[in-house]
């Protein structure tokens, strides 16, 4: 008899058309699906994310076994769990004789290192649930100055043909946002999200994940994350429905009490595979092609997703495995512990931790211009910060959160992905959120007693890395704006930014 071989399955490789599913044969093939501790415990994941991943491993190892495939299912809490990947593979090997293992492309390098050096004979296959492969990013990225996002979505564009009308782009422009990014008015709501009621497997994942990760940040109930394919697809439904429609207007809008406003949250569900980004994308199409929804939000969607998704996957394989330890404005400081919940003044830093800890997630200009920005500006070493989005967000894996942390949020890359750094004054935060109406300090003060820490620290940034930035076309009218200003007032909003760092570093609440 022909010795069986091993198909790896991994807790975001659940697609029935995975690569190494489709490699495998269901006569002679023996799926691997493991909990393991070296998983649930690289970095400490917000517990809600982990209970996600182990409810949906669980569903689909049912569904694999339903559809006529021998699974070999190890929970994290079974004594003979080899608390690894590799353990797991070594174990299995041995119990029925296999020498090779079928595997797809893991989303991180730890991961892929750690197979590579496996002592089993391994396969592994490219990750097609991805638009752009490899091959194709780096033919794209070969002898360019520099890799915009905008024309890698372009070639992503003519490639699925989505929103094209033959070659020219559907509506006229390949991009809307001049249309998108609207202040919100008084009162904005979004709609409510769907909410999905635990069910006996998701409540014994509760369980586990309860007794194993209470002391990792953030709350694990009331858990109302979608764990299978089929309420994935509600959550898409609903989306398109209910939120989409406003969802290139008030993109960049942040408004207390309104976690999502018109964002999807389906980077969960396409991040483990319960849902196809292309088919989500098609779907956004129909929804534009049949006038329910307006070409600002559908082309702003969609560019999200064959855009900014696609591109930052590029980056980081072209990169590399160093790239998460990138620092390219030598920034030291120590992340402050309001971003895990401690006290603070600054309430738009609150409410987006806040929502962090609740519900694992915060929308896109939240973790951009909020999160990202006061630890870029305050000079926050970009390894603790790009640890910090990690183990936050039930979205987070790395190949997704690491080039935009490290690149696109904190110009730790040197400028790869963003041409300047994504800084701001208090200015922008009042203009897209009500957080400032609310806040202990005073958004038009700029310096002296209740001065936005933003406005002092976004000068101090600046000044910092004049030397860098100074001649960026992008960032020579904010330099000529602080020369016109009093001498004086230049010398105070700087000792007050050190005065405010000072504080934040001796533990006071800032
Ligand atoms: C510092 C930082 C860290 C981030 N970490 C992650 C992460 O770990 N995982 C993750 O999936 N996204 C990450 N993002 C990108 C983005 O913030 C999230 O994809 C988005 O907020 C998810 O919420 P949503 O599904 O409601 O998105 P929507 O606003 O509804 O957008 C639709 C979809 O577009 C995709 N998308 C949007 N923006 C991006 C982007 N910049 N990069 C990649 N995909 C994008 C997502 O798949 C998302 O589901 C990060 C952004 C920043 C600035
Ligand atoms: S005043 Fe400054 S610190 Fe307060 S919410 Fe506005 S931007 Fe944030």
């Amino acid at each position: 008899m022909v010795a069986p071989r091993l198909v790896l399955v991994l807790g975001d490789q659940l697609t029935l058309s995975i690569a190494a599913l489709k490699a495998a044969d269901m006569d002679r093939d023996i799926v691997v699906m493991a909990e393991v501790a070296a998983e649930t415990g690289y970095v400490a994941h917000h517990p809600k994310k982990i209970a996600l991943v182990l409810s949906a491993m669980r569903k689909f190892a049912a569904r694999l076994q339903e559809d006529g495939w021998r699974v070999c299912y190890t929970r994290l809490d079974d004594e003979d769990n080899a608390g690894s990947i590799g353990g797991e593979l070594l174990r299995r090997a041995e119990e029925h004789g296999a020498k090779e293992v079928l595997a797809t492309e893991p989303g991180e390098w730890r991961l892929i290192e750690a197979l590579r050096d496996h002592p089993l004979t391994l396969h592994i296959q490219q990750d097609d649930r991805f638009i752009c492969s490899h091959k194709e990013f780096e033919d794209w990225a070969e002898g360019r100055k520099s890799l915009r996002m905008e024309y890698f979505y372009r070639e992503m564009r003519r490639k699925t043909g989505l929103l094209m009308e033959g070659d020219d782009p559907a509506g006229g422009a390949w991009n809307f946002d001049s249309d998108n990014r609207k202040s919100p008015p008084k009162g904005l709501e979004g709609p409510e999200p769907p909410r999905f009621e635990p069910d006996e497997v998701v409540r014994q994942v509760l369980d586990l994940v309860e007794a194993r990760f209470s002391e990792n940040f953030g709350k694990l109930r009331p858990f109302r994350f979608a764990t299978d394919p089929e309420e994935a697809e509600k959550a898409l439904d609903h989306f398109i429905a209910h939120a989409l429609p406003c969802f290139g207007d008030y993109q960049d809008a942040m408004v207390r009490g309104q976690d999502l406003l018109f964002h999807s949250l389906l980077s969960p569900y396409m991040n483990v595979g319960l849902l196809d980004p292309l088919e989500v994308c098609r779907r956004v199409e129909a929804a534009w092609q049949a006038g329910d929804v307006p070409i600002n939000a559908a082309e702003g969607f969609i560019r999200q997703i064959i855009g900014w998704r696609e591109y930052v996957r590029g980056i980081y394989f072209l990169e590399g495995p160093d790239y998460t330890s990138r620092n390219a404005l030598d920034h030291t400081r120590k992340l402050p512990a309001l971003y895990w919940g401690g006290e603070t003044e600054m309430r738009c830093l609150r409410e987006c931790v806040d929502a962090t800890r609740r519900e694992a997630y915060a929308h896109h200009i939240q973790r951009l211009m909020i999160t990202g920005n006061f630890a870029l500006l305050a000079g926050v070493d970009p390894g603790e910060v790009h640890e910090w989005y990690l183990e936050v967000y039930a979205d987070a894996y790395e190949w997704v959160e690491a080039p935009n942390t490290i690149g696109m949020s904190q110009f730790a890359d040197g400028g790869i992905i963003a041409s300047k750094p994504y800084v701001s004054s208090g200015n922008y935060i009042a203009k897209m959120s009500d957080y400032c109406k609310s806040c202990a300090y005073g958004v038009t003060v700029k310096t002296g007693e209740g001065a936005c820490p933003f406005n002092l620290l976004y000068w101090h940034f600046l000044i910092r890395h004049r030397e860098r930035f100074e001649d960026n076309p992008r960032m020579a009218q904010m330099y000529r704006t602080w020369e016109r200003m009093d001498a004086e007032k230049r010398e105070t909003v700087l000792a007050e930014a050190e005065a405010f760092l000072e504080r934040m570093e001796a533990g006071e609440v800032v």
